[in-house]
């Protein structure tokens, strides 16, 4: 099967910070899609065939699909959850609704929502935490699959500081995430993340079979949080006492590598930025979620210098919002607050390609080039009164970026595209 579809596409092949010249624009573009794949990028007039389906997204932007790094699927219905910062954020609301995740029928369902409000945004890669139970990756992967969306999840492993419906052992941990890792990863699109919720809540042996599971799949990402809240550092250091700092503790436990994902990664010790440098482990801006909880500023421009590659992410239920537009938002405001500029090609090749280099996976996802899977948004910068009456001002691609960036959300979403299909 193939299609062309066409519209004006964008799509980075660099990072523009770093890079002239990072992006290739097309004002009457197409992108021939064969098999999920795309074939062939260009301008619609040398790329026309005159027996070949044509879909016409003009006057929209065809970008790559958004990709979130960080995102909490059994958060679903803790998103605006009022008045707490991390700690009591966790033990009021997040665990109780996780815990709802070992009933029967209920993971299943909120996968089905899950996935729907990704599409609805422009999302089409996410990287998932599940709940503990096994059965919320099962449902989370299953229902991905069956979308050829490729997802990137695995099941929490906590086994202390949390209600008992939370929490599983250093034994069943491992067990059910070897299990998971055997069914699903390099499924189709799907992969496992191994995933430790942070040090709190692991037991020393629960990091080191972390570990353990770490060696024997070294193609797996691993996911987890680092230094989001002061109370959280403080709590996290009085339970490994020998730890030099709080990347320390992960890093006795042999995770620190360029598959490892550091949600928030805030309030970092220089010598923890110098480690996550060497060892290529990733931070992850969580914009909406710093901004909620009251958890921080986190330092782009700081951890770039010190060569640490980051991503960026809605932290759904602790961030506010699906939408990587408005990520990108609160992203750019939390930046000036650090005397920093998140420029509008900065800001949409970071949640694109830059997403998709922090996990290893450009070649697959994140650009428009031929080769890699026909995962698209199109994007209507005009969606609102108010977008389209300032979209009449703006006379160049980065101011229209940014109007994009900063007013829109899912209604500037009018179609997502998984592997070359129609998802909305
Ligand atoms: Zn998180």
């Amino acid at each position: 099967m193939r299609q062309l579809i066409r519209g004006r596409t964008l799509s980075f092949h660099a990072d523009p910070v770093t890079t002239e010249n990072a992006y290739s624009y097309h004002e009457d573009g197409a992108i021939i899609v064969s098999d999920g794949l795309i074939e062939a990028i260009g301008d619609y007039a040398d790329l026309r065939q005159a027996d070949m389906p044509e879909i016409d997204h003009r006057p929209h932007l065809i970008l790559p699909g958004f990709i979130d790094t960080h995102i909490h699927f059994p958060q679903v219905q803790v998103v605006a959850s009022w008045g707490a910062q991390l700690l009591d954020w966790l033990n009021t609301y997040t665990f109780p609704e996780e815990s709802r995740f070992s009933q029967q029928g209920h993971a299943p369902e909120m996968a089905e929502h899950f996935l729907n409000l990704l599409l609805a945004h422009g999302t089409t890669t996410a990287v998932a935490f599940c709940s503990s139970h096994k059965q919320s990756a099962e449902a989370l992967f299953s229902a991905a699959h069956a979308r050829n969306m490729a997802m990137i999840a695995g099941k929490v492993m906590m086994d202390r500081n949390a209600p008992e419906g939370v929490l599983d052992t250093p034994q069943s941990g491992y067990d059910d995430s070897k299990a998971l890792i055997e069914k699903w990863h390099g499924t189709g699109r799907q992969r496992y993340a191994i995933t430790p919720r942070f040090a709190i809540t692991s037991t020393p042996q629960q990091m080191a079979m972390t570990g353990q599971l770490v060696r024997e799949h070294p193609d797996c990402h691993i996911q987890t949080h680092l230094s989001e809240n002061l109370d959280e550092i403080a709590f996290t250091l009085s339970l490994y006492p020998e730890a030099r700092d709080y990347l320390d503790i992960y890093e006795t436990y042999g995770l620190l590598s360029d598959k490892l994902l550091l949600g928030h990664s805030i309030h970092l010790e220089p010598r923890e930025i110098a480690r996550m440098a060497e060892t290529g482990s990733r931070a992850v801006f969580c914009p909406t979620s710093n901004l909620f909880l009251g958890s921080g500023l986190f330092d782009e421009a700081g951890l770039r210098k010190a060569g640490v590659v980051s991503g960026i992410a809605t932290d759904i239920g602790g961030g506010t919002s699906y939408s990587m537009l408005q990520t990108l938002n609160e992203g750019y405001k939390i930046l000036q607050l650090r005397g920093q500029k998140l420029h509008p090609f900065a800001a949409f090749h970071w949640a694109t390609r830059g997403n998709a280099v922090a996990l290893g996976m450009e070649d697959q996802i994140g650009t428009l080039a031929p080769g890699s899977a026909a995962d698209l948004v199109v994007l209507d910068s005009r969606a609102t009164p108010a977008m389209a009456l300032r979209m009449a001002r703006a006379e160049t691609l980065a101011e229209e970026l940014f109007v994009l960036q900063i007013m829109g959300d899912d209604r500037s979403v009018a179609q997502t595209y998984v592997a070359g299909q129609a998802m909305l």
